[in-house]
């Protein structure tokens, strides 16, 4: 039987963290360690970088 838990251990998409995390959704769409800082900044960096 093969376990994916160790399939399911991510690096943060963002390249400034670094920060491995464990990806606890079923279908394994997590792309940050933690949605509310590194998700939040990510999305607010594209935002910013977005020009007029
Ligand atoms: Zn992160």
């Amino acid at each position: 039987m093969i376990d994916d838990t160790w399939a399911r251990f991510k690096c943060c998409a963002l390249p400034t963290c670094g920060w491995a995390y464990y990806d606890t959704t079923k279908s394994r769409t997590k792309r940050w360690c933690s949605m509310r800082t590194c998700g939040a900044r990510s999305k607010a960096r594209r935002y910013y970088e977005r020009p007029r």
